[in-house]
C-alpha cells in the first residue's frame, strides 16, 4: 500500500471497522485503546497499566484466535511440503489452549507482561478473578476441536485449497503494518482491512474470507449491519489498491458456529458500492473532528461517554481505570 503524501490533519492515523465501532460503543474505551498511548514500557505506572489491559483478552475472542491461528497454520502448510492433517492441526490447536489456559490461569503474565501472545494469553476473567464455572481448558480445547472439524469439512467440499492454488496471489492473515498490508487511503487516514484470507486470479474472481467462530446471526440488519461493514470495506481494498474491478469482488463471512457452516456472500453493485464509501468518508471525517476536538479541549476528557450496555464493561480490560479522571493522562 503506497503512503500518499503527508496531510495536514494527521488524526487520526489510522481507520478500522473495529476502531469505528469503538467510539461508537465507549467513548472511554476508544480513549484507552487508542489515545492515552499506554505502553508495557510507558513512562509512567498509569501508562504501562494500561498497556498491560490493553492486552486482555475476554474468552470469545481468544477462543476465535487460536481457531485463526490454526486455520492460517492450515493454509500456510499445503504452500510447503507437509501439509497438516487434520489430527495433526487439531493436537497442534489443543496443544495452544493448554499452554495459553496455564500461562493465563496462574497470572503469569503480571510478573512476565512482554510474553503475554509469546508464551500464552492473559484472559480478561483470569485478571478480574471472574472465569465461568464451566469454562476450563478441556472445554475450550474440545470448542476449538470441534470449530477446526467444521472448518476442515467445509475447506473440502468448497475446494478451497485448489482454488488457492491457483491463483496469481493469496493473502492469509496478512499482518495488519507495513507495506504489504492489505487496506488503501481515505482522505488522508490509512484503512485497515486485516483480511483472514484473500485470493485472486487475474482478469478473474477476487475472494475475501472473514472467519466467524460464532453463529450466523438469525436477524438481517435493516442497514449495514457490523459484519456486512466490515466485508463490505474489506472489497474496497482490492477495488481502491489493486486495481481489480468491482463485479470480480467477492467477501466471505463464514460463520463455523453453526453445525453446516453458514456462508454470506456479499458483492459490490451500483447499491452497496456509494453507500460504503459514504459511509466510510462520514465515519472517517467524524472521527477526525473528535479527535480533534478532544486534542483541543473542545471535548473535556473527563466527559467522555461511557458504554450503555453493561456486556460491553463485562468484556472490557479496562474497567478498573474507567471511573477515574482521565486528567492524569496529560499528556496522551
Ligand atoms: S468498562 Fe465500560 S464504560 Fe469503562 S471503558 Fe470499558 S466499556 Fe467503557
Amino acid at each position: 500500500m503506497v503512503q500518499p503524501a503527508a496531510n495536514p490533519s494527521t488524526t487520526p492515523s489510522s481507520w478500522s471497522v473495529s476502531r469505528d465501532q469503538m467510539l461508537q460503543v465507549c467513548e472511554r474505551k476508544y480513549f484507552f485503546q487508542y489515545l492515552a498511548g499506554g505502553r508495557l514500557n510507558g513512562e509512567t505506572p498509569e501508562l504501562r497499566e494500561i498497556g498491560l489491559l490493553k492486552k486482555l483478552k475476554p474468552y470469545p475472542v481468544w477462543l476465535g484466535e487460536v481457531f485463526h491461528r490454526g486455520i492460517a497454520e492450515f493454509f500456510h502448510s499445503h504452500g510447503g511440503d507437509t501439509p497438516l492433517t487434520a489430527d495433526r492441526l487439531i493436537s497442534l490447536a489443543r496443544q495452544q489452549v493448554a499452554s495459553d489456559w496455564h500461562f493465563s490461569s496462574q497470572r503469569t503474565f503480571l510478573k512476565k507482561p512482554y510474553a503475554i501472545d509469546k508464551e500464552g494469553a492473559a484472559l480478561l476473567e483470569h485478571f478480574y478473578g471472574e472465569m465461568p464455572a464451566d469454562k476450563s481448558p478441556e472445554s475450550a480445547s474440545d470448542q476449538v476441536a470441534t470449530l477446526l472439524e467444521r472448518f476442515l469439512s467445509w475447506v473440502a467440499e468448497v475446494n478451497l485449497i485448489a482454488r488457492m492454488k491457483d491463483a496469481d496471489r493469496v493473502w492469509i492473515e496478512p499482518d495488519a503494518w507495513g507495506p504489504e498490508a492489505p487496506g488503501f487511503w481515505e482522505d488522508g487516514v490509512q484503512v485497515i482491512t486485516k483480511v483472514d484470507l484473500a485470493f485472486g486470479r487475474h482478469g478473474e474472481g477476487f475472494e475475501i474470507y472473514d472467519w466467524k467462530s460464532g453463529r450466523a446471526p438469525t436477524d438481517k440488519p435493516p442497514f449495514l449491519g457490523q459484519h456486512e461493514l466490515q466485508v463490505g470495506i474489506y472489497q474496497l481494498w482490492p477495488l481502491l489498491s489493486l486495481g481489480v474491478e468491482a463485479p470480480a469482488i467477492s467477501s466471505n463471512l463464514v460463520y463455523f458456529g453453526n453445525e453446516s457452516p453458514v456462508v454470506e456472500t456479499h458483492k459490490l453493485d451500483d447499491e452497496t458500492l456509494p453507500l460504503l464509501r459514504s459511509t466510510l468518508r462520514n465515519s472517517v471525517r467524524l472521527t477526525r473532528q473528535w479527535e480533534e476536538c478532544l486534542q483541543a479541549g473542545v471535548i473535556i476528557r473527563d466527559e467522555l461517554s461511557y458504554a450503555y450496555n453493561v456486556h460491553t464493561c463485562r468484556q472490557c480490560g479496562f474497567r478498573q481505570l474507567c471511573r477515574q479522571t482521565l486528567d492524569r493522562y496529560a499528556h496522551a
